[in-house]
């Protein structure tokens, strides 16, 4: 067989070369349903067919990982109990004999009521326990439905995993040890699947199209992530690249690290503060050293992969975990950013033809006021332990942000007269990630204290180019000149009214990004933790007059593609 190559976008940096592994995520689809009384008894038999099916399943995997993993082993262990759980069991069993429920509805039923309290409980360590519940119901309800597994621990090698998508729940498939590449049909460099991988430094090539026909499964493929290729069958001297191309990354990889310790300080000697995008739970204490703060506080990876809406006590632990992780440093929280490529499904919203320019972030808050209030409370709680910022996305204008700001005034006051502590004024920011926004920004500086700009949305919005869609990818330039003008406008303004701006989209964590928005006058990037590195290096090796020309060179091109042709070229040095 000849090789094949496909092309898609460079997600993650990084090489890896490995059999393809499809991933197709199995998601229970269960319905109220009633049987009639002769079907309890098969009904029964169904269940406890899965019940044993499932039983093995986990105990061939404990068996597996038990000496490499002894963790994973104990989870699975736990998995175990509660599938064999005699309480539970009944009451499955009751609803099928008694009350003539289907086997799925049963299960679905028996273990929501218990996911729905361990949720809801305050202790941190019983709500994980509603994750594991979740889990072993899904595994028992794909063993009823007779499909087989698709667990990445069953894999002897570790595999490059060919998916249509990857949604932000499935980040627990992102095993290092098991996951070499990761190749997707859909999205692009600044979708959320894309934003996973490089939290987790997998190397990634994202909108493959076909991926999933295109290479079979079990056949060998090599990943070029920084590149953006994909090699069906790689022959021997692609292999050859490969392996130079591997050395040479990881030499680079060992380079960048030796200036993760310093702040980052520009050539000419300008300081350039360097903070964190963070997904709940996603934290590793040393990081915290190595940045001046978390820039970008993604709340709403809190409210994924469960059944309801997690409490303000939850929240409240949550953020104050993270506040309390960081000392004094600053963290941006930002408020619930639903819609778009995040739904929740517990929360029954319309669908829509255009998600992303429908009742989103903010604008979906408004619409559930209470939802947006819990949240407001627990940040105005969470405020005491430590240096809080309050950021709203999705802001059009000052409107958006005045009715916002009477929100957070109300809960105040709330807390207050149920005498609960709430931290003294904060900054209360927003993302300029609408035009409207950016255009609007001089009045918005009157009322916001601060602005940080997401650039993912922001591209997408003033190119009119879907950023999950592989089929406008050649329109979705962060570096045209129209973005770039607008970043302009925004650092002008607030700079003007001495109020900061970060930078928190995608762009701030690309060597040749951060240049450009250094040369803008930005003096706040917020990235991943795989990005902060190599930004360090590359600001180190910048001297801010050079990216001030550069900037405004691009700012006066005609097009997105020689925009960024000049700045490959020109910032070669710091890739
Ligand atoms: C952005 O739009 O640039 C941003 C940081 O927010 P998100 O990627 O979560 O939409
Ligand atoms: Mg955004």
């Amino acid at each position: 067989m000849m090789a094949e190559v496909f092309c898609g976008v460079a997600a993650s940096p990084g090489y890896a070369l490995g059999p393809a592994f499809h991933y197709v995520p199995y998601e229970p689809s269960v319905s109220p349903s009633i049987i009639e009384n002769r079907q309890s008894q098969e009904n029964i038999g169904y269940y406890s067919a899965a019940r044993e099916a499932a039983r093995e399943e986990l105990e061939t995997l404990r068996r597996r990982v038990d000496k490499s993993d002894p963790e994973r082993g104990k989870i699975l262990a736990a998995h175990q109990s509660i599938l064999m759980d005699a309480v539970l069991d009944e009451e499955i069993r009751d609803r099928v004999l008694s009350d003539l429920w289907g086997a799925d509805w049963a299960i679905w039923e028996s273990y929501g009521a218990y996911i729905r309290r361990m949720e809801g409980a305050s202790d941190p360590l019983l709500r994980e326990r509603a994750a594991d519940l979740r889990d072993v119901r899904d595994r028992l309800l794909r063993c009823l439905e007779g499909q087989p597994s698709k667990e990445l621990s069953l894999m002897d090698t570790p595999v490059v995993l060919v998916t249509r998508d990857l949604r932000p729940s499935d980040a627990a498939v992102l095993d290092r040890q098991k996951v070499l590449a990761i190749i997707t049909e859909t999205g692009g460099a600044t979708c959320h699947s894309a934003i996973l991988a490089r939290c987790s430094g997998i190397p990634a090539v994202l909108g493959v199209e076909n991926a999933l026909a295109l290479l079979p499964a079990g056949e060998e493929v090599l990943v070029d992530g920084t590149e953006g290729r994909v090699v069906l069958q790689p022959d021997e001297s692609q292999r050859e690249e490969f392996r130079r191309s591997q050395r040479l990354f990881a030499s680079r990889v060992q380079e960048n690290a030796r200036f993760l310790a310093f702040p980052a300080i520009t050539a000419d000697g300008e300081r350039v503060k360097i903070h964190l995008n963070l997904g709940t739970g996603q934290l590793k204490p040393p990081e915290v050293n190595h940045v001046d703060g978390a820039g970008l506080l993604r709340t709403e990876f809190l409210y994924l992969e469960r059944e309801d809406l997690p409490s303000e006590e939850e929240q409240l632990s949550a953020y104050r975990q993270v506040l309390e992780a960081f000392g004094g440093k600053e963290v941006t929280v930002r408020t619930l950013d639903i819609g778009g490529d995040k739904q929740l499904p517990y929360l029954e919203l319309p669908r829509e033809e255009n998600p992303f320019l429908g009742s989103r972030a903010l604008r979906l808050c408004f619409d559930h006021p209470d939802l947006l209030k819990t949240q407001l409370r627990a940040c105005l709680r969470a405020g005491v332990y430590g240096s809080l910022r309050l950021m709203f996305p999705m802001v059009s204008g000052v409107d958006d942000l005045r009715r916002a700001k009477r929100m957070l005034t109300q809960c105040r006051l709330e807390l207050e007269r149920e005498g609960i502590a709430c931290a003294e004024d904060f900054p209360v920011g927003i993302m300029v990630e609408i035009p409207s926004a950016a255009i609007m920004a001089d009045l918005i500086a009157e009322e916001a204290d601060f602005a940080s700009i997401g650039t993912n949305d922001l591209t997408q919005y003033v190119l009119a180019a879907d950023r999950m869609n592989p089929a406008v990818r050649q329109y979705y330039r962060p570096f045209h000149p129209a973005v770039l003008r607008l970043i302009a406008q925004v650092s002008r303004s607030f700079g003007k009214k001495g109020k900061p701006v970060c930078v928190c989209g995608e762009m701030a964590g690309d060597p040749l990004g951060a240049a450009v928005l250094v040369g803008l006058d930005i003096r706040q990037l917020s990235m991943n933790s795989a990005s902060v590195a190599p930004v360090k290096r590359a600001l180190s090796l910048l001297d801010t007059r050079d990216a001030r020309e550069a900037a405004q060179a691009v700012c006066s091109m005609a097009t997105g593609e020689e925009a960024e042709l000049y700045l490959r070229k020109r910032f070669a040095y710091l890739l």
